[in-house]
C-alpha cells in the first residue's frame, strides 16, 4: 500500500472485470485504505449478473415442463426473471436441481432416459472448457434427452464495448485471473496498443489485487500502455491450449446480450451446427420469449463501471439479497451484493432497517 501511495501523483479510475476481485476489494476495504486519487470500479465480470433476462425467462419456460429435469449453478436459481425465478418454479413442483459441474448434469440423462435433462450452461471463459466437455460426453454416449441452453460470454468484447462508450471513466484494467488461466492473455494486447491502456492480468487475494493496482498505477503514471501479467503462478501469454482446443470444437462466435447493457458484437458462444441437437433452444422453442427488467434496476451501468451501488434508488430499500431486483444482488459475484455485505459502513441506510 505505501509503495501505491509514492506512486501516485494524481486521480486514476481503475476497474476490476471480475466480480470476485469486487467481492475481495469490498471484504478487504481496500476501497478505504487506497489513496484518494485511486478510484476503483466495477466491471462486467460477473456470469450469473451478465446472462441476459431473456435467457433467466427461456430457463424458467424450459423448468416448468413436465417432463425436464432443469440443472443448474445453484446461484442462478435466485436470480430474477421478468416475473419470478427458478426457485419459484421448484418450489410451484418444478423438477430444477442444483449441479456442480456440467458432467453431474450428463450422469442425470443416463439415469432418467425418461426425461429431458437441460444444463443451464452460463459463464466466461472459465467455464466453457467443462461445459464443452458436457456436450461431447453427451455425444459420445448418444444421449438423445441432454442439452445445453447456452450462455457463455467474452471478456475481450465487453473491454472494447467499455472503451468505445462516450461514458467510459476507465483507464486501466485488472484483468480476470481465472479467465486468462485459461485464455493466457494475448487477446488483450491488441485491445491495450488500439486504446493506449493498461492491463494487469490479476489475482483474487488482496495481495494479487494490490500488485494489479501497483503495476497499473506504474503504467499510467509513466504514460505507458501495454499488458502485464501479475499473475504469473496461474496464468501464462498462451494460457490453457487444450481447454482452447475444446471451446473451438464445439462453440462459434456470436453476438450476445449483456444483461442491463445489451448486445455486444461477437462477445459469446454458441454451439456449433454439429452439436445443434444439444441446444436447448432449438428443442424446446423457447426463443419469442419477452422479458421486461425493473425499472429501478441500474445494474447495466454498475456493470460498465459508470455507477456504484449504492447510487441506485432502490439499493438496500426495495431491493435486497433477500429480495433482490437485479442480478448483481443475488449472485456471490455480484457488485450489488458485494456493497450490501460489506459496505454498511457508506450507508447508514442498512442500520435504519436492521
Ligand atoms: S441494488 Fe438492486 S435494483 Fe439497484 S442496481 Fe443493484 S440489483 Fe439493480
Amino acid at each position: 500500500m505505501e509503495n501505491i501511495r509514492k506512486l501516485v501523483t494524481r486521480p486514476w479510475v481503475i476497474m476490476e472485470i471480475c466480480g470476485g476481485q469486487t467481492h475481495a476489494i469490498m471484504s478487504g476495504g481496500l476501497d478505504q485504505l487506497l489513496p484518494g486519487e485511486i478510484e476503483l470500479v466495477h466491471g462486467p465480470g460477473c456470469p450469473v449478473c451478465v446472462t441476459a433476462l431473456e435467457q433467466v425467462d427461456q430457463a424458467i419456460e424450459i423448468a416448468s415442463k413436465p417432463d425436464v429435469i432443469f440443472t443448474s449453478y445453484g446461484d442462478m436459481l435466485r436470480v430474477p426473471g421478468s416475473s419470478m425465478d427458478l426457485m419459484t418454479v421448484r418450489a410451484e413442483g418444478g423438477d430444477v436441481r442444483t449441479v456442480y459441474s456440467p458432467l453431474d448434469a450428463v450422469k442425470l440423462a443416463t439415469q432418467n432416459p425418461e426425461k429431458q435433462v437441460v444444463f443451464f450452461g452460463i459463464g466466461f471463459e472459465t467455464t466453457a472448457p467443462a461445459n464443452a466437455m458436457s456436450v461431447m460426453h453427451a455425444q459420445n454416449l448418444k444421449l438423445e434427452n441432454f442439452s445445453v441452453l447456452v450462455s457463455q460470454v467474452r471478456v475481450p468484447p465487453a473491454m472494447e464495448m467499455l472503451l468505445m462508450s462516450p461514458h467510459n471513466r476507465v483507464q486501466g484494467f485488472l484483468a480476470a485471473g481465472h479467465v486468462c488461466s485459461v485464455m493466457g492473455y494475448w487477446e488483450y494486447v491488441p485491445i491495450s496498443r488500439k486504446f493506449q491502456i493498461p492491463i494487469v492480468v490479476t489475482g483474487f487475494e488482496l495481495v494479487d489485487i494490490l500488485i494489479g493496482i501497483q503495476l497499473a498505477i506504474t503504467q499510467l503514471e509513466k504514460g505507458q500502455a501495454c499488458v502485464e501479467n501479475g499473475y504469473e503462478r496461474w496464468v501464462s501469454l498462451e494460457g490453457n491450449l487444450s481447454a482452447q482446443e475444446n471451446i473451438k470444437k464445439v462453440y462459434e462466435n456470436c453476438d450476445k446480450v449483456w444483461r442491463g447493457i445489451g448486445m455486444i458484437p461477437n462477445s459469446g458462444w454458441r454451439l456449433r451446427p454439429e452439436y445443434a441437437q444439444f441446444d436447448a433452444l432449438k428443442r424446446f422453442q423457447v426463443d419469442h420469449i419477452v422479458s421486461n427488467e425493473s425499472k429501478l434496476c441500474i445494474a447495466g451501468e454498475i456493470l460498465q463501471g459508470i455507477k456504484k451501488p449504492i447510487q441506485c434508488s432502490a439499493f438496500g430499500k426495495q431491493c435486497t439479497p433477500q429480495s433482490p431486483l437485479g442480478a448483481t444482488m443475488v449472485s456471490s459475484e455480484g457488485a450489488c451484493a458485494a456493497y450490501y455485505k460489506y459496505a454498511q459502513h457508506e450507508d447508514n441506510r442498512f442500520h435504519e432497517q436492521e
